[in-house]
């Protein structure tokens, strides 16, 4: 895609060049982009951002072969995240996050600097050395966070075009994807006339930002790489006893768990109460977890909606 064509102030297609191909133009009743976080159809139509933060972290990662772990971890420490999951062809993925302010620090020494700090992981870096690094170190640190106008007279925005925000949690595709829903649905009842174009993609803007308004603000709270608050320290480490609550814990982050799931006042209390239990039994951690504390921060991050 090369540009958007215009008619009378609405936008009514596109100039195209495939590779493989001469230049040539596509028309549409509605032009849509779906052209990440760099969105070039965003700058054309002129969409401006009405939330903007800037960005909170940097990350670099790359691929290992031979690593012997094969379960997804995320460590988060104050200034640092570092996740290591199973890909595809057997490969593992790390991730080293840290405050944007270090970025150029960082980048001085990318390998040395990645490296060292794996260390705050015990094992970690014996695991990688264990095996073979497959790719060259990629790295972001232009990662803001914003909800742009997403519609206009004859476009609208979906994904990263649309709203992005920093990587530290896994909201980024999910939320594409639902995005794109939402828009589909929209641009279905405008064009079997069951709405008006504008109420349709109006809508659609409004609806996309109910659905993603806590993640955001959880993404936001989690990018700041701060300490966590105690009691969500304690969730966390009651969590961690148990497999299942960690699948959950790590579905919310990544997305594919509803944020009231993960933060639901049955499943802090259920957590506050194993917990008590264990330290009955003199096998659990020695701090104790009060579930009235563990429910009010969650219900912050959630605006209020962890039911
Ligand atoms: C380091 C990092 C880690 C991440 N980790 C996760 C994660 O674990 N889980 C998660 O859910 N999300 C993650 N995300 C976020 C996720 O990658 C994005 O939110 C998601 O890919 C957005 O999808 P999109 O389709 O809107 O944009 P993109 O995936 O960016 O796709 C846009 C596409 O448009 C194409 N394009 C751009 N300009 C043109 C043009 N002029 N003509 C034709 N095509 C064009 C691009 O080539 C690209 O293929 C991560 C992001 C980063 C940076």
């Amino acid at each position: 895609m090369r540009s958007v064509r215009w008619s009378e102030g609405r936008a009514c297609g596109v100039d195209i060049k495939p590779a493989s191909a001469a230049a040539g133009h596509l028309d549409a009743r509605l032009v849509v982009g779906a052209d990440g976080r760099h969105s070039s159809i965003a700058d054309q139509v002129g969409a401006q951002a009405y939330t903007h933060e800037p960005p909170l972290t940097f990350v670099y990662y790359s691929y290992w072969s031979g690593v012997p772990t094969q379960s997804p971890t995320y460590h988060m420490r104050p200034g640092q995240l570092i996740l290591r999951w199973p890909t595809n062809d057997g490969l593992t993925c790390v991730y080293v996050g840290g405050r944007h302010s270090e970025f150029a620090e960082f980048r001085r020494d990318v390998e040395g600097n990645f490296m060292r700090s794996l260390d705050v992981i015990p094992g970690l870096r014996d695991e990688l050395a264990a095996g073979r690094r497959e790719e060259r170190f990629r790295g972001a640190a232009d990662l803001p966070n914003y909800y742009r106008t997403s519609f206009g007279d004859g476009w609208a925005l979906v994904g990263d075009a649309g709203h992005h925000k920093d990587p530290t949690t896994g909201f980024g595709m999910s939320d594409a994807f639902a995005s794109a829903e939402l828009l589909a649905t929209a641009a279905d009842a405008a064009l079997v006339g069951e709405r008006p174009w504008e109420q349709a993609l109006c809508e659609y803007q409004r609806r996309r930002d109910d659905a993603t308004a806590n993640g955001f603000r959880l993404t936001l709270s989690a990018a700041s790489l701060d300490p966590l608050p105690a009691h969500l320290q304690r969730l966390y480490e009651a969590a961690s006893t148990r497999p299942e609550a960690v699948t959950r814990l790590i579905g919310v982050l990544g997305g594919t768990t509803p944020l009231g799931d993960g933060f639901s006042r049955r499943f802090t209390a259920e957590l506050a109460g194993s917990e008590l239990a264990a330290n009955a039994n003199g096998s659990g951690p020695r701090h104790t977890l009060r579930s009235r504390e563990v429910l009010r921060e969650p219900g912050s991050l959630t605006g209020g909606s962890g039911q």
